[in-house]
């Protein structure tokens, strides 16, 4: 099998290329070809001497996840479906807004979290993501974007093509401002590739985001909080949803396992090496289940030691998910207590309906319930 280059970070690929008998700065050469210029094809990188060329011909490839479709909604939302042989695959999605364009990445087929209103936890946990599968929805968005004229414009298709197309017009350097690990799966139950991935959104030899451009959404893996703030702290958005402990158990069930007191206290820690100096909070409205004022009430109470922000998500309804959203008069009284506690609160829009990009709509219309089967199976047998 020959090596994927889209799994290394620099130092990885520096290892490599030592193994290979090559010098760290022509593996630097190689991955400003991959990841800052977009090509994939070796007899590309001229200036890279042919023997290498040839080498890495035969033992190695550039190779994102195949692109099942890609296509554009009326609002110019960008979805791709990457086929990674399993379930029905992964989804990415690219949000164009004025001043900054941001990718949803997913880090997981399936989620083990089984969080009641997102459809990702209904198809339950199939696999994690490689690095290459990661950091490739960001290469192919990236270059794809780049050249590609008329991205904006609505219900345009894409053709079939995992390459980006280099003859195009260039629009834009840079398509893709921002990262959020908002798509498919819990990015901290697959640490260490999603660490390595980011590494590689973060490093000016590749995509040099900023910290504060790269936001990584936990449901609340306390351990894997304080590792992430050892290793990569990037931005933090916390999946909160519930103001108390009763309620977080049944919606959220890793509750159980970390509970608010805990939650909170490790996003104090977390701000301690934070690039910024306030976690989101997401909170998902459910229709007569998180949405009353006396949940807002406690809310101001549970955040009172964190430095937050809200940001309130009307539930996006997928079939027989149980939920609603909340009346709009109902989010409106519910955000202005929070408000007239003196929090920042954002009500997120809801972007791409028409392509069923919005959020926990990210396994498609038919989810794949094998691997809610197997997981069951195997807790059944241990
Ligand atoms: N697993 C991570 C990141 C992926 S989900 C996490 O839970 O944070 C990204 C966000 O979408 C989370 O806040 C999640 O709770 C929310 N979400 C899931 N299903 C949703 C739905 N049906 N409607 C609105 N938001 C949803
Ligand atoms: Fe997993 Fe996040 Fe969905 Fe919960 S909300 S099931 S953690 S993807």
């Amino acid at each position: 099998m020959p090596q994927n280059l889209l799994d290394f970070d620099l130092d990885g690929l520096i290892a490599w290329f030592g193994e290979l008998g090559e010098k760290p700065f022509r593996a630097r050469q190689v991955f400003h070809w991959v990841h800052q210029a977009g090509v994939a094809d070796f007899a590309q990188m001229t200036d890279i001497a042919k023997s290498l060329r040839e080498k890495l011909q035969q033992q190695a490839v550039v190779a994102p996840p195949a692109i099942g479709y890609a296509h554009t909604s009326a609002d110019g939302t960008r979805k791709w479906l990457f086929d990674v042989g399993v379930a029905n695959g992964i989804e990415t999605v690219f949000i164009p807004e004025e001043d900054r364009g941001t990718l949803c990445v997913s880090s997981q087929v399936g989620c083990a979290l089984e969080c009641t209103f997102c459809s990702t936890g209904r198809q339950g946990f199939n696999r994690n993501l490689t690095v290459a599968e990661i950091i490739g929805q960001l290469w192919v968005a990236h270059h794809g974007l780049k050249t590609e004229p008329n991205r904006t414009e609505p219900n345009h298709s894409v053709p079939n093509h995992s390459v980006p197309n280099h003859g195009a017009a260039e629009i834009s350097d840079r398509p893709v401002t921002n990262v959020v690990m908002m798509g498919m799966g819990e990015p901290l139950a697959n640490f260490e590739n999603v660490v390595t991935a980011l590494g590689i959104m973060l490093d000016d030899h590749a995509y040099g985001l900023s910290r504060r451009r790269v936001t990584v959404s936990t449901s609340g893996l306390v351990p894997a909080m304080d590792r992430l703030a050892e290793r990569c702290p990037v931005a933090l958005a916390v999946s909160l949803h519930a103001p108390n402990d009763a309620l977080r158990d049944q919606i959220v069930p890793i509750n159980r396992k970390y509970p608010l007191r805990e939650l909170m206290a490790a996003c104090r820690r977390y701000l301690v090496h934070a690039p910024r100096d306030f976690i989101t909070f997401e909170y998902v409205m459910l229709a007569g289940v998180n949405d009353a004022p006396e949940h807002a009430r406690q809310l101001i109470e549970l955040v009172r030691e964190v430095p937050c922000k809200f940001n309130l998500i009307p539930f996006n309804p997928f079939p027989d998910s149980g939920y609603e959203k909340p009346r709009s008069e109902t989010m409106r009284v519910f955000r202005e207590i929070l408000q007239d506690a003196g929090l920042v609160v954002t009500t997120r829009k809801t972007r791409g309906d028409d392509i069923d990009a919005a959020c926990g709509q990210l396994a498609g219309k038919v989810a794949d319930k094998s691997g809610r089967v197997m997981k069951r199976m195997h807790k059944e047998t241990v």
